[in-house]
């Protein structure tokens, strides 16, 4: 059982800000910023990969709506929402999950992508393209 079943089941303490049917959100216990957010669904699929294209629209819809409410209530200046799946992405709890992490200037929460432009010519981003087109059909 997954922490988060226990979360769901109150089986251990948690701070629940949302709930319905399909999903439930609660601050995260690390609070990397001020109103750091988890939401899951209550069903405990590990990753995107088994979400079930219903639950996960309103999933997306419910993170919206949160999103709203967290920048609201504590005037933060943006968002970043984040999604680990697999141990390689950083996941550490197997159900699956999307950080909201309010963002507040000088807050010290870094996300920075790193740019690898310069090692690559336009038969790389070609065939890169080309490999995502041909998994889609
Ligand atoms: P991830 O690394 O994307 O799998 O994120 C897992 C998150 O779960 C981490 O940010 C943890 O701080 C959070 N977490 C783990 N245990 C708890 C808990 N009991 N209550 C709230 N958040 C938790």
């Amino acid at each position: 059982m997954t922490v988060f079943e226990m979360i769901v089941a109150r089986k251990i303490p948690s701070h629940i800000v949302y709930e319905d049917d399909l999903v439930i959100a609660f601050l995260d216990i690390q609070q990397t910023t001020k109103g750091h957010t988890l939401i899951v669904p209550k069903e405990p699929y590990e990753n995107i990969f088994d979400m079930p294209k219903d639950l996960l629209k309103h999933l997306i819809a419910v993170t919206q709506k949160l999103a709203f409410s967290i920048k609201n209530a504590f005037n933060a200046s943006g968002i970043n929402l984040l999604n680990n799946n697999g141990v390689v992405a950083g996941q550490t709890v197997f159900h699956y999950h999307f950080h909201i992490i309010p963002r507040y200037e000088d807050d010290n929460f870094d996300i920075t992508f790193s740019n690898n432009a310069d090692q690559l010519n336009e038969d790389d981003y070609k065939n890169r393209a080309a490999l995502i087109k041909a998994a889609l059909s």
